[in-house]
């Protein structure tokens, strides 16, 4: 039986961005307090954690003395170091552990794991150096996606090739001039996956206790714009045989890698009816932020709960509801428009991460509408946003008009 950490002790976390922000809401109304550990100064988790520590995480002295002031460390991002990990379990359980940080945070091991475990993915090759190219590119066909094994986010780290002839200019982009790393026979540096004609994507949220028990929320749709996330929304409404099977995968990816957390399956729903697993996240995701509106539980209750050793919270949904990211973009020339926002619909509800710095393509934020349908909630949120958005929009309108 494990030992229950419970409320009133210090939950540390590795990793200071919005996921620790919600993770430290969560954590503190439930009357732990949070010490967070990242590079930066004045974060989005900083700011409501009780303790905000800076520091490299390949500072492993610091972050050992980091783990012996808190009493469990999870994290919210995967390319934490896993010696940073392992030096922290020394003292503290970290949960999930390296073992999971490992696998998740290069897509060469995900993909093998996936493919041991008989989880369907797309095809892929594995890319020690441009010389493995030509004859991956035959075996998958074009057009396929380059990305990197390791650091890849949001589309970051990958790059599309339409033809064959492509491929060099396709690896000096992503990998670094052709030749100058990673020669045939040595350690793959990317994997080249098929282009995948979706219908949909779709991501599951679960979670595992350290009893082993794994609660999963139902899918949610997603929809990417310059592959980050835009919109979510939860549930899904798909086939029911698809959305049992996308949770089947979830609980089996949950149960072989024996995480205690949460963790998101993303999936690819092909135009012929079949799941292909594209990528892992072994933390609660953005496409579950929804659930912090519309779920008994949230993502962020979920994993304070596993973290800590506590029985998981129910993961239904008690109604649907639509998420709408708000990227920096939306600041172009100016102050988003809140209070047209809001006027939108009472059902719409307001999340900022606490970033001075509105960057194009920068998470500052989301909305979350909550409706009977699926349907309606993304229409609500989706006019939240566009009242939200319209200044700068339709300044970058007048002024490309008047530019005409
Ligand atoms: P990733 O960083 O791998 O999650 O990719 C970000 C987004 O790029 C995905 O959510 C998809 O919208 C798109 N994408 C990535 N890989 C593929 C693929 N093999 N086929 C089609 N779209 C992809």
């Amino acid at each position: 039986m494990t030992r229950i950490i419970a409320p009133g002790s210090t939950l540390g976390v590795l990793g200071s961005g919005q996921l620790g922000r919600m993770f430290a809401i969560a954590a503190r109304r439930m009357g732990y307090r949070v010490a967070v550990y990242s590079p930066e100064d004045d974060t989005p988790a900083g700011q409501v954690a009780d303790l905000e520590i800076s520091g490299p995480y390949d500072d492993l002295d610091r972050i050992r003395v980091f783990a012996k002031s808190v009493q469990a460390i999870t994290f919210e991002f995967e390319n934490v170091p896993v010696e940073a990990a392992m030096a922290a379990a020394q003292f503290v359980p970290v949960r999930p552990d390296g073992a999971v940080l490992h696998v998740t945070q290069n897509r060469v091991r995900e993909k093998r794991f996936l493919s041991q475990a008989g989880i369907p993915v797309a095809p892929f090759r594995e890319i020690a150096g441009a010389a493995d190219l030509p004859a991956a590119l035959a075996a998958i066909g074009t057009p396929a996606i380059l990305k990197t094994a390791g650091f890849g986010y949001d589309g970051k780290g990958q790059v599309r090739i339409e033809r064959a002839d492509d491929a060099a200019a396709a690896f000096a982009a992503v990998i670094g001039p052709t030749g100058v790393r990673g020669a045939a026979g040595a350690a793959p540096v990317a994997v080249l996956e098929k282009l995948v004609d979706f219908r949909h994507e779709l991501s599951v949220v679960g979670a595992r206790g350290t009893d082993g028990h794994v609660a999963c929320y139902p899918p949610l749709r997603n929809e990417h714009r310059r592959h980050i996330l835009d919109v979510t929304v939860a549930p899904a409404e798909l086939e029911a045989t698809v959305m049992q099977q996308a949770v089947d995968i979830t609980r089996a990816v949950l149960e072989t890698l024996h995480v205690v957390g949460v963790l998101c399956v993303e999936f690819f729903l092909t135009a012929d009816g079949a799941l292909l697993v594209n990528e892992l996240a072994p933390r609660p995701h953005n496409s579950g932020h929804v659930t912090f509106d519309n779920a008994v539980t949230s993502q962020f209750e979920q994993q304070v709960r596993a973290v800590s050793g506590l029985p998981l919270g129910d993961p239904r949904l008690l109604c649907a509801a639509a998420m709408a990211n708000l990227l920096g973009d939306c600041w172009d020339d100016g102050e988003p428009d809140w209070a047209a926002a809001l006027a939108t619909s009472p059902a719409v509800k307001l999340h900022l991460y606490g970033k001075a710095q509105p960057r194009p393509g920068r998470k500052m934020g989301h909305l979350t509408a909550l409706a009977r349908e699926g349907a309606e909630a993304e229409r609500l949120v989706r006019a939240a946003r566009d009242a939200l958005c319209a200044p700068a929009r339709d300044r970058r309108a007048r002024v490309a008009r008047a530019r005409a």
